[in-house]
């Protein structure tokens, strides 16, 4: 397995310690990191949680339709999660995959400071 090393804590670890080897930072760092930002954030953390547990109820209603294909790369993925433009409108939701979800928020970093959050 080839390490890597994590440009926060420069600490050399295997590449299996980087979400998907796509971020440089380690995923302890990005836990310290995800921590220290709910902790800094707490109003907009529960503003998010909120909105996601709607649009998890409006989903098990049927008012917002699963689809196969993640909505930006347009394949098929079994795992699909719901994406917030806006965590005011809970039932405005992407559903991306798990790369493309990720590659959402790092466009949107500039604009909105957030972690890349698990499920929203
Ligand atoms: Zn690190
Ligand atoms: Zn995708
Ligand atoms: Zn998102």
């Amino acid at each position: 397995m080839k390490n890597h090393k994590c440009k926060e804590c420069g600490k050399s670890r295997p590449l299996s310690d980087f979400n998907g080897g796509i971020h440089s930072r380690c995923r302890i760092c990005d836990r310290d990191r995800k921590r220290k930002w709910r902790a800094a954030n707490q109003a907009m953390y529960a503003l998010m949680t909120s909105c996601h547990g709607q649009a998890r109820r409006a989903v098990e209603r049927g008012e917002i339709r699963r689809p196969k294909a993640c909505e930006r790369c347009g394949q098929n993925h079994r795992r699909l999660l719901m994406h917030h433009e806006r965590y005011t409108r809970p039932t405005d939701v992407t559903w991306l995959d798990d790369k493309c979800h990720a590659r959402r928020h790092m466009e949107s970093k500039a604009r909105r400071r957030m972690p890349i959050a698990a499920t929203n």
